[in-house]
């Protein structure tokens, strides 16, 4: 006897009282769960699914957690990927996010029950790894602290910059752009490739609100050229009155022996800049953030400006970084650090895996990048797993998504970028997709 497939299938109400469903419903949230029944409903009219399966199916179908950003393991050798968030938080900051994340003593004295400071821990932990700051602020990113910064210190009045640092920082976002929304006056100067004192010297008048630098983290200019270092330019600066921002970007505290070329935040005050502005989530390896240091006259003049209010960072941006300043080396730091010998012996350990499981793979010497952190040409030696070129897409669609990148007709799997304790599912991942294709 045939019966009609839709009377089979298990109406919502049914299926959405089973216990292992409402368990999953309080978890992840009704609708979730909904959805996904309605989806299994649809298979199981289109016969692909069995009406007897629907619980195993829609349990099958819903996601680990509520939120639909996926972990993604980055094999593309780009250890600050902007596609892919970013720096990856230590396990430490990861722990004093979820501490955080509730109620939490943020803005409160818990031993006298009054108001405290704001992410106080989080600026002492800044100033001790920067002691060439007598202050610091938090904000949202790097282009929330250039914003204010032109505010407090631009707005109706001129912000001299160097023709070389009109920065575009990514996604169509430019820096002078950004400046100049602020009602903050330009005055650029020298030419695309050189600039000199002098050239600084005579665009400083009444009206200048403060000289930047903007580092160009993303591009680099060879040949003919010339650039006034901070040192310089906070020599000429003295007694004018006028304040020497420094955009560093990269967010690295201190000089780093393989990236001898990036700046510095600490290097960069103690060469005279007033201000010095960096990212969070680049070379930092922390959580998203905007960083102000530099002296207390002029950060207390941005913490006390409104717009401050609009940018200041929640309770776990400012967990996230104290335990990044405190804790041990974040995930971007270690993989800076990382060994080629190391790397070439995982891409070694890992290829012998895949090989054994029936994979055409091979270890391979690959160069990786610091990426959108900084650093443009500057090749970092290491080792990748290659394999054959139609891994790359199924990679990334996997149950956890690996993203490589493919070259010279083969997909790398590139290990700079991916933590040493993930080794285990890269592999996992690949014999998965060739489980799928035998
Ligand atoms: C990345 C970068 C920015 C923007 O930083 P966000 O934290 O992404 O806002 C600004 N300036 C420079 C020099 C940068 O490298």
């Amino acid at each position: 006897m045939t019966t009609d497939p839709r009377r089979q299938v298990p109406r919502t109400d049914t299926l959405l009282a089973d216990p292992r469903l409402a368990g999953a419903g309080e978890r992840l949230g009704r609708v979730l769960v909904k959805r996904a029944v309605q989806r299994v409903q649809q298979r199981i009219r289109a016969g692909e699914v069995a009406p007897g399966a629907a619980v195993d199916a829609v349990l099958a179908d819903l996601p680990p957690v509520a939120g639909s950003l996926r972990p993604v393991l980055n094999a593309t050798g780009v250890v600050v990927h902007t596609n892919l968030g970013r720096a990856p938080l230590s396990a430490a900051a990861v722990e004093a996010v979820v501490a955080a994340s509730g109620t939490t003593d943020v803005e409160l004295d818990l031993r006298t029950g009054r108001r405290g400071p704001r992410g106080e821990a989080a600026i002492a932990a800044l100033l001790e790894a920067v002691p060439a700051a007598e202050a610091a602020l938090v904000v949202n990113n790097c282009a929330a602290a250039l914003a204010l910064v032109a505010t407090a210190l631009g707005q109706g009045r001129e912000l001299v910059l160097a023709r070389g640092e009109l920065v575009e920082i990514g996604d169509g976002f430019r820096i002078p752009e950004l400046l100049e929304s602020t009602g903050a006056r330009l005055r650029e100067v020298g030419a695309t490739n050189r600039v000199a004192l002098a050239d600084y010297r005579d665009a400083l008048g009444p009206g200048t609100g403060a000289v930047l630098k903007v580092h160009p983290s993303n591009f680099v200019v060879r040949g003919f050229i010339r650039a006034v270092e901070v040192g310089e330019l906070a020599a000429a600066l003295q007694g004018t009155g006028v304040p020497l921002v420094a955009d560093v970007g990269s967010g690295l505290l201190r000089p780093h022996p393989v990236l001898p070329d990036e700046p510095d935040l600490q290097t960069t005050l103690a060469a005279g800049a007033d201000l010095a502005l960096a990212s969070g989530d680049k070379l930092l390896g922390g959580p998203q953030a905007g960083l102000v240091l530099g002296r207390a006259e002029l950060v207390q003049r941005l913490r006390r400006h409104p717009l401050y209010r609009a940018f200041r960072v929640d309770k776990t941006t400012l967990a996230a970084l104290e335990a990044t300043l405190r804790g041990p080396l974040p995930p971007v730091q270690q993989m800076l650090a990382a060994d080629v010998a190391d790397l070439r012996e995982r891409a070694r350990a890992l290829a012998g895996r895949l090989v054994a499981g029936g994979v055409a793979a091979d270890a391979v010497d690959a160069d990786s990048r610091v990426g959108g952190g900084g650093a443009p040409e500057h090749p970092l030696p290491g080792a990748a797993v290659s394999l054959p070129p139609e891994f790359a897409e199924p990679l990334r669609l996997g149950a956890t998504p690996v993203v490589g990148y493919v070259e010279d007709g083969r997909t790398l799997l590139n290990l700079r970028s991916v933590p040493p304790g993930a080794d285990d599912a890269l592999a996992d991942a690949v014999l998965e997709v060739a489980r799928r294709w035998t």
